[in-house]
């Protein structure tokens, strides 16, 4: 099947995009010419960086919970009103709750799972269909999907399942045009780790990085959008780790 590509500048969808390494993923397709459209739970921050942005032709900020079925299709309505085309989405909006596995309640444990499983799930079966073109999805994951440690019960068990997911999307979605592929940041000076990121684990992070500091947002915004490029438009199913060589490192 041949596929033409509309005229009008890409599209991509940002979720948690009002702030850390959303808003500079953002950045990334901005600066590329693409418009973006940001989804966030927090419609303060968000406002904030809509204006901040300064592209209002360019932006669409979007208040929604993408845990919520609902408040996803209502997102999806408003792009499509005002934008006309989705070409890539990234699902990175989560939440971390570190805790030992005893002291993790089960609400700590659902509201992890509601935002970092179900809102992959949900904004992929609402966005995808929309890749009329084809199209790319990249999850933000984490190297807590990867390997287990300690605190991380909910929060690394709904990132190794997004790594899973990431998978399973890429087998049913490839015949469509959509790739979709997952990036594993190491740590990253955001909003995030300054809420769970204690002494300890930032001295355990120093001393096996072998880079020796914590990434940048810019840094993980550069692997998302070589993923959702014509430059890797072979590469599906794939979890890139942004980490500095931790998990090179064992
Ligand atoms: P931040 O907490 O700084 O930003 C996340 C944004 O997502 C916030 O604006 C947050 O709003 C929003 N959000 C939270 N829940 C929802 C929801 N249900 N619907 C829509 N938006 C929501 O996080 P980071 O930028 O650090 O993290 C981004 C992603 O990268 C996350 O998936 C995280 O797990 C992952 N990651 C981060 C690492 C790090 O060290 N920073 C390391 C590895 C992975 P609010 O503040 O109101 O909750």
């Amino acid at each position: 099947m041949t596929r033409t590509e509309p005229t009008s500048a890409r599209v991509a969808i940002v979720t948690g995009g009002a702030r850390g390494i959303g808003l500079a993923i953002a950045r990334w397709f901005l600066a590329r010419g693409q418009r973006v459209a940001l989804l966030d739970i927090d419609g303060e921050t968000l406002d904030r960086a809509v204006a901040a942005l300064a592209q209002p032709g360019q932006v669409l900020g979007l208040h929604c919970d993408v845990g919520q079925p609902q408040q996803v299709e209502a997102a999806a309505r408003a792009v499509m009103q005002r934008f006309g085309r989705v070409d890539a989405l990234v699902n990175n909006a989560g939440v971390a709750v570190f805790k030992p596995v005893l002291d993790t309640s089960f609400e700590e444990w659902r509201h992890v799972m509601a935002t970092n499983l179900d809102g992959a799930f949900l904004c992929t079966q609402v966005f995808a269909p929309l890749m009329v073109h084809g199209g790319a999805v990249v999850n933000i994951a984490s190297i807590s999907g990867l390997r287990a440690s300690t605190l991380r019960i909910a929060y690394g068990t709904s990132k190794a399942a997004l790594l899973h997911m990431t998978r399973q999307h890429a087998v049913e979605l490839g015949n469509v045009g959509i790739r979709v592929n997952a990036v594993c940041p190491g740590p990253v000076e955001t909003e995030m780790a300054r809420q769970v990121h204690s002494p300890a684990i930032r001295a355990d992070y120093h001393d096996a990085i072998p880079q020796g500091r914590y990434g940048t947002p810019e840094e993980i915004a550069n692997a998302v959008g070589f993923l959702c490029s014509e430059e890797a438009s072979y590469v599906n199913g794939q979890f890139l780790a942004v980490d500095g060589g931790f998990d090179a490192a064992g």
